[in-house]
């Protein structure tokens, strides 16, 4: 039986295995609040790219 542990995004206990809380180093995250997350991980990364933002200055500078 896996122990229980509390969300750390809301709260909500839930099962996870001893092997997974010491791998996210005690953050367990529900899978609702880790999909959250990936998404807004997802997004920072998307927006702070540099190469993202040069290829935008290139083409704004060819336009
Ligand atoms: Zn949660």
């Amino acid at each position: 039986m896996s122990p229980i542990f509390p969300c750390k995004g809301c709260g909500t206990f839930i099962e996870r295995s001893t092997q997974h809380y010491r791998r996210v180093k005690g953050q367990v995250l529900c899978s609702t609040c880790s999909d959250a997350r990936r998404e807004a991980e997802a997004r920072t990364l998307r927006r702070r790219h540099p190469l993202r933002r040069l290829l935008f200055r290139i083409r704004s500078f060819w336009s």
